[in-house]
């Protein structure tokens, strides 16, 4: 039974209620959870206000070590934490170990940023200080689908900012990240520094949201929660960071590698079963490589091996949960009742070992309505509908013609061609001729959404940013 993680310690939910986390490819129980409230919320919130005062004086000098310390304690531990999130999350083995590398990954790089200022000469007798100091209380609200890594990005641009954090997981996988704050809390991090309070969002959630002594939340999920947090923040001016959803195209042009595109689309696609604000959403493929483009792309689609993640050889586990799956469902009904042609894929694989999961092929869907939900919504599970154009104008009207504007990916040998669409797009990111997740997109760099992708930006030193307060001080002589 896992437990809250509150001021260093592992304690019972306050109204000793729990909740089970089930396997989404077999039903079974992976263990059982304590399941916090507004008073567990209230509690770590304190907990954590209590630390800052101590932390915020010594982080910049001791938090370099700690993150260095828990990276490598994260990785001596690997393959423990990603059996597990594949059991909570149903993510592949091999994506789960991804995950876990780009949190130790995290811990390192946030363990060498340095936290800058500068001195400003105003007058021969007068100069500023500009000062980056710690926001306070952070709460952290993460969703399920990529849950240490987002968590990751949160906890230690805050750690090393100086500040102490509250972490609300999603109600459906918060045990892989109880694990990593025990961790951290063995690598040296003072208690109160990093809590977590697993509880449903209304209730955890809200309470981070309402409670003044949080001076920053920080959000990932979905747009139209995103709006909700923002609106309830304002209320006492909480800064906000909010990573939401995204309906990201990629564009191939006649000019490009096309088996390195095929290969992108379907590791951009069908990675985490579909479930990721990065995946790509939708394709736009110039007219005269679109034939040679379905052909290689049916054919990889055809060899991914769906089942449970656990097991050896398979490419892609399921959807996370039986309602994801519906709403998933319902998304493609809408696009083939609207007159999209099923390619391959368009149900769910039948078997006995796909009884108690929630399976579902990997779909390729060509002639679908741009009005239809597969279309216009962001689809979180493994279906593309994939459009011919016929040149780079067309592919950028349509991949911009989108609520959302988080990434854009694009495939061309012209160098001018790439750099005037690049510019074109509206998205926070675009990758060009490389893949996403595998040194096309690294911790390095800022993410964050155009439009109604998001506010803020998280990751590289502009990310940590976020997490900071700058204050100016003048000097007279
Ligand atoms: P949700 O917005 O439903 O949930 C995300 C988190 O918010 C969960 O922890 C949830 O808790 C919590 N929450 C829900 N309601 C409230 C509330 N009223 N107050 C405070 N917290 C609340 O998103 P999903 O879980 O469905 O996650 C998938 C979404 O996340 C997708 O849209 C995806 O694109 C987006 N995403 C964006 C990323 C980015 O970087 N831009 C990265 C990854 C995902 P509970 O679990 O208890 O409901």
């Amino acid at each position: 039974m896992y437990k809250l993680f509150i001021d260093g310690e592992n304690v019972d939910s306050s109204s000793g209620a729990s909740s089970q986390i089930r396997n989404p490819a077999t039903s079974e129980l992976v263990d059982g959870v304590s399941k916090g409230d507004a008073d567990d919320a209230k509690k770590a919130i304190d907990a954590a206000e209590d630390a800052l005062e101590k932390w915020s004086e010594v982080a910049s000098i001791q938090s370099s070590t700690i993150l260095s310390r828990a990276a490598q304690l994260i990785r001596s531990n690997e393959q423990e934490l990603a059996t597990l999130l594949t059991k909570e999350q149903g993510k592949t083995l091999p994506e789960s170990l991804g995950e876990i590398r780009f949190f130790a990954k995290t811990l390192e790089y946030y363990s060498g940023a340095k936290i800058t200022g500068s001195f400003i000469a105003l007058t021969d007798k007068v100069s500023a200080e500009v000062r980056k100091e710690p926001v306070g209380v952070v709460g952290g609200i993460v969703p399920w689908n990529n849950p240490v890594m987002l968590m990751g990005a949160k906890v230690v641009s805050s750690i090393r900012s100086g500040d102490a954090i509250v972490i609300k997981p999603a109600s459906s996988t918060p045990l892989t990240t109880i694990r990593c704050a025990q961790i951290l809390s063995q690598a040296g991090l003072p208690r109160g520094v990093f809590n977590v309070v697993p509880g449903p969002g209304g209730v955890v959630g809200e309470e981070l949201l309402k409670n003044p002594k949080v001076r920053k939340v920080s959000f990932t999920g979905e747009s139209e929660t995103g709006k909700h947090i923002m609106e309830v923040a304002a209320r006492d001016l909480k800064r906000v960071t909010l990573e939401l959803g995204g309906s990201n195209p990629v564009i191939v042009a006649d000019d490009a590698d096309l088996e390195a595109a095929v290969d992108n689309t379907l590791f951009g696609r069908f990675r985490n079963c579909g479930q990721g604000c990065m995946c790509i959403k939708r394709a736009y493929v110039f007219e005269k490589v679109a034939d040679q483009y379905l052909k290689r792309l049916i054919e990889k689609v055809k060899s991914i091996k769906v089942g449970n993640g656990l097991a050896q050889g398979v490419t892609m586990g399921p959807i996370h949960s039986s309602s994801q799956r519906e709403g998933f469902e319902e998304q493609v009904k809408d696009g083939i009742s609207k007159g999209a042609e099923v390619l391959t894929g368009g149900k769910r694989p039948s078997g006995t070992e796909y009884d108690k999961g929630f399976f579902y092929e990997p779909t390729l869907l060509v002639n679908a309505d741009p009005s239809s939900k597969v279309v216009r919504e962001e689809v979180f599970g493994p279906a593309l509908p994939i459009f011919r154009v016929k040149d780079m104008d067309e592919a950028i009207i349509k991949g911009n013609d989108s609520i959302y504007g988080l990434g854009a990916h694009l495939w061309t040998r012209n160098i001018q061609t790439a750099m005037k669409a690049a510019r074109k797009l509206k998205a926070g990111t675009i990758l060009v001729n490389t893949p996403y997740g595998a040194g096309g997109w690294e911790i390095e760099v800022p993410m964050g959404g155009f439009k109604q992708s998001g506010l803020g930006r998280e990751y590289g030193i502009e990310g940590m940013g976020q997490y900071q307060e700058t204050k100016t001080i003048v000097y007279g002589t």
